[in-house]
């Protein structure tokens, strides 16, 4: 099994995090990388760096526009008067109904960087700070690297994202993700097999990467997540959204009760992967997090460490070229055991 880190990814150390009307401490720490890291390490494996891809990979999915702002972010945020915040955050949102099926938006209208700051970046949990560009585009390079792995051959890979990316649209970031990893590492699976699966088990819904192929019947895209309608990311999430135009009936969502636990997320396993082998995928993309274990600090799920053993074991009987990316879970103590249980039973 071969892995994707670059170090470059701890950088981004994001300092304010909007929850219950308070700015609070953020979630997506740099240990967390340390704990993955600890994992890898049990099993023997050290994580190779991936070269830079720079751009176009990006682009395959992503808005120019949205990649601009990002890369300049931080710097157009330090002309702002002195008194600014210690990140770039933003403090309006434009109208959009986050509807699925609505077309992608029109270009962002506003050329100054207020303006942009409140279309580019979705909500409260995706500050710009100095080294977010640096640590989101080596984070995107690691799932590309990823799936080259899985291009020459490889049956396993994992790649070692942070930041997170299922929750990045085309052209905006939200909920921790600035740039899709596991959208960016399907696409570039598509030169070569014509037929991918994202299979999604992070504990909130994947909307970013359902917008990205929301009209597309080469990506089949499915998420098992809490019931979004009392949990991030609300708007989206919900089991009458199946595709529209030439995607409809290519995306599955199995929102799982509140309080759900590892049975359930089994029987929504087998579901999916039912509906991976009706649709004949070649390759599979698991956008994984560990936000599902009961001990998460904004967990709904109730998920034991030992049940991420057994989702690593529906996902390897599915038998496809696999591409773990690495997505969300905070429970600093926990994560490491997750990630060891899962790749126990891949690596069984
Ligand atoms: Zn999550």
């Amino acid at each position: 099994m071969r892995t994707f880190y670059h170090p470059d990814q701890a950088l981004h150390d994001p300092k304010q995090f909007m929850r219950f009307g308070k700015v609070v401490a953020p979630k997506d720490l740099p240990e967390r990388t340390q704990r993955l890291l600890g994992a890898l390490a049990k099993h023997g494996i050290a994580p190779e760096r991936p070269p830079a891809h720079w751009l176009q990979p990006i682009l395959a999915v992503h808005d120019e526009g949205f990649l601009t702002f990002l890369r300049s972010a931080w710097e157009r945020w330090q002309e702002l008067p002195a008194e600014r915040g210690p990140e770039a955050w933003p403090n309006t949102f434009p109208y959009w109904s986050g509807r699925p099926d609505e077309d992608v938006r029109p270009p962002c209208r506003p050329t100054g960087f207020i303006g942009q700051l409140g279309w580019y970046l979705g909500d409260l949990s995706v500050p710009v700070g100095e080294h977010c560009w640096i640590s989101t585009l080596r984070s995107a390079e690691t799932a590309v690297s990823g799936a080259d792995a899985i291009i020459a051959g490889e049956r396993f890979a994992y790649a070692l994202c942070r930041p997170s990316g299922h929750h990045a649209r085309s052209d905006r970031a939200s909920g921790f993700c600035y740039l899709n990893n596991s959208a960016i590492a399907a696409q570039r699976l598509r030169s070569t097999f014509s037929k991918i699966a994202v299979l999604d088990v992070d504990a909130h819904h994947g909307d970013g990467t359902q917008q990205i192929f929301y009209r597309r019947p080469d990506v089949l895209t499915i998420s098992i997540h809490a019931d979004p309608s009392n949990y991030y990311p609300f708007f989206t999430g919900y089991s009458d959204e199946t595709g529209n135009g030439p995607g409809e009936g290519f995306n599955l969502n199995l929102p799982l009760r509140h309080g759900a636990g590892g049975a359930e997320m089994a029987a929504a396993l087998d579901k999916a992967g039912d509906a991976i082998r009706a649709f004949g995928a070649e390759a599979l993309v698991v956008p994984l997090g560990f936000d599902a274990h009961k001990d998460d600090p904004i967990g709904v799920l109730k998920l034991e460490s030992a049940d991420f053993a057994a989702i690593g074991t529906k996902v390897k009987a599915l038998a496809l070229p696999t591409l773990v990316v690495q997505e969300g879970g905070y429970a600093i103590e926990a994560i490491g055991n997750c990630l060891d249980a899962f790749l126990g039973s891949v690596m069984e």
